[in-house]
């Protein structure tokens, strides 16, 4: 028998899960990861590879046709060959965000189960400021990897989160990337969470980053699709596109389909949600865990999870949530 999809209170139907495949990662961008670290979850906490793909297969019962592979950087988990090869042959559409640092080893495994859609993140052109940012070497693999996806014809969106005095220097440079690159280049408003020293200034909005394209280049307003958190654009005569990412000046919580689950199991049925359930204890005790899942999707609140003040709220950090 066919299940009823997943519908909260406001009429939103949740059929997008973002899977978060490790809290680890191999760098350590200073707006996802604190600076003293996270305390990592013990072994015991974290999903095994079984329990990730039978709670993918419950969601997949309930009409999720969306599974979005994040972290950490999802290429670090061990297994992630092992479940990219699994979640290949399940009826949905397969996608990973990731720092790029790894692709190359898993590309042919990407081509083989036809995951195309690649988000990779990338937050400067400058080698040096690459180091500042992610506390680690590593831009010309990530550019390099990047570079690969692009000619091996993946369908690319660079990733980027501006800060002021840090990389908002670089709009210009990275909106020019898509004139000859097929990308979508996305701008992304940079979030509050736990340990990132968010402020206000630092932030640079949506309206912001229009008026610096828009000093060089005409920005035409493009086509969005359902669910779409990115506003789209062109500038004519590029080969790519545009994208701002405005969840905090502009947000898009209306056309909301996503769920959150963590790599402990959990979900979030919002990204600033402090309110999460804990799906792993009855998982293992062979529970029914559907009601628990239709719960928290139907308490979802309208909007940022209620909070008209999201820097003041605590939340977990973003390395552990996966974005
Ligand atoms: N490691 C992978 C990566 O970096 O793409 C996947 C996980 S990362 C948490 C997912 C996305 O969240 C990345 O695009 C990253 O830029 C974004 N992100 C992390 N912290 C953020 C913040 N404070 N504000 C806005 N976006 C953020
Ligand atoms: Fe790692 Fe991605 Fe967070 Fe950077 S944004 S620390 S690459 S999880």
């Amino acid at each position: 028998m066919k299940k009823e999809l997943l519908i909260d209170k406001h009429g939103r139907v949740h059929n997008y899960l973002r899977l978060s495949l490790t809290e680890r990662c191999n760098l350590r961008c200073r707006y996802c990861m604190p600076e003293e670290g996270i305390d990592l979850s013990p072994k015991n906490a974290v999903c095994t590879y079984e329990e990730l793909l039978e709670l993918c297969d419950i969601f997949i019962s309930l009409g999720v046709n969306k599974i979005r592979l994040t972290g950490g950087e999802p290429l670090v988990r061990k297994e992630v060959g092992k479940i990219i090869k699994e979640l290949g042959r399940r009826p949905i559409e397969l996608a990973l965000t990731t720092n790029g640092f790894l692709v190359d080893r898993y590309i042919n495994l990407f081509k083989e189960v036809g995951l195309l859609n690649i988000n990779v993140s990338l937050d400067t052109l400058s080698p040096e400021k690459f180091v500042l940012i992610t506390r680690r070497e590593g831009f010309q693999k990530v550019y390099d990897n990047i570079m690969l996806l692009i000619r091996e014809g993946f369908n690319v969106k660079i990733n980027m989160v501006l800060m002021r005095g840090i990389n908002d220097d670089e709009v210009i440079q990275f909106a020019e990337l898509a004139r000859d690159l097929p990308v979508t280049v996305r701008f992304i408003e940079f979030m509050p969470f736990d340990g990132n020293r968010w402020s206000d200034g630092k932030m640079i909005s949506a309206q912001e980053i229009r008026d610096i394209i828009t000093a060089e280049y005409q920005l035409n307003r493009g086509t969005d699709a359902l669910n779409d958190t990115t506003k789209h654009y062109h500038i004519p005569g590029f080969n790519g596109k545009i994208g701002i990412i405005s969840s905090m000046s502009e947000h898009f919580c209306g056309s909301c389909n996503r769920i959150r689950l963590l790599s402990t199991g959990k979900i979030k049925n919002c990204l600033f949600s402090p309110d999460e359930t804990d799906l792993l204890p009855p998982l293992r005790e062979g529970y029914d865990i559907e009601p628990l899942i239709r719960n928290s999707i139907y308490r979802k609140k309208a909007q940022h999870a209620g909070m008209f003040n999201l820097a003041k709220r605590k939340n977990r950090s973003m390395i552990t949530i996966g974005g």
